[in-house]
């Protein structure tokens, strides 16, 4: 019997210790981005798209730096959790948990394109959860990342861009530990319960580009988080799959 198999029967929704949830992408869900998608990830679904501004940031011409920019916004829809979230512009500033989240997207994605082959333009990466169930950063990066590659591929068909500018694809999970074990991809009821929360944003070379990890009521040894990176690197594997499959579906 696999550790993920006696491990089963603990995981609220039956998962193996290491098993994803159901991932799917509706793509062009958003018709006026220059790529979209609606990535439903278990209960959670993030509408993720890229839109293309031809100018670059004002301190990109004022220092000049050559080359393109991409940033990245991060917002939950006031429905999108159990209780009513309010808007940030409601309550006059943003949210210092989203302003942290939309930074993470931005460095994630940067990390995927070459700024100076994407030439010098504006890509925006624009994040908003629909349904909150846990791992919504994680679903935004991964989800991002299609509607990034979606973009490209229409600037590259409208003939504005000569050249593919992505470096290497980019996606990312949650592993954390529950009542001792080590398991991958979180919903909340299993987030709101864990010792330790970590979430990874990874590359197609197997490389980590970011790593985000807390004991939050418990500390955690190597064993644990060698087993946690093993996890989050198998359902890294499997989720550059069904990025490559979406993409490939336009
Ligand atoms: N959550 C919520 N309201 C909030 C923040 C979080 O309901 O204002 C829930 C939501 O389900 C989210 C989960 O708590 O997915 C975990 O939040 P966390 O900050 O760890 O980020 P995430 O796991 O979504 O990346």
């Amino acid at each position: 019997m696999s550790e993920g198999d006696s491990n089963a029967k603990q995981r609220p929704d039956g998962r193996a210790a290491d098993q994803l949830r159901a991932v799917n992408f509706k793509n062009n869900i958003a018709p006026y981005a220059t790529g979209s998608t609606l990535i439903e990830w278990g209960d959670t679904r993030v509408i993720c798209s890229a839109t293309v501004e031809e100018s670059v940031p004002r301190w990109m011409k004022m220092q000049n730096v050559e080359g393109g920019w991409l940033t990245a916004e991060y917002s939950m829809l006031p429905y999108s959790t159990l209780d009513r979230k309010s808007r940030d512009i409601s309550r006059g500033k943003i949210d210092g948990r989203s302003q942290e989240i939309q930074r993470l997207i931005g460095r994630s994605m940067r990390a995927a394109v070459d700024m100076i082959q994407l030439g010098s333009r504006t890509i925006w990466i624009d994040c908003d959860v629909l349904q909150a169930d846990g791992g919504t950063r994680t679903a935004s990066i991964t989800g991002g990342y299609v509607a990034l590659s979606l973009a490209l591929a229409k600037l590259q068909a409208d003939g504005l861009l000569k050249c593919d500018p992505i470096i290497s694809p980019v996606a990312a999970v949650s592993v954390g530990v529950v009542g001792g074990v080590p398991i991958l991809d979180l919903p909340y009821v299993e987030d709101v319960a864990a010792e330790v929360d970590m979430n990874l944003v990874m590359n197609g070379e197997g490389e980590f580009i970011e790593l985000q990890g807390t004991g939050e009521k418990n500390t955690f040894d190597d064993t644990e988080l060698a087993t946690m990176l093993a996890h989050g690197r198998k359902g890294i594997g499997e989720l550059l799959d069904l990025q490559k499959a979406a993409i490939a579906e336009g």
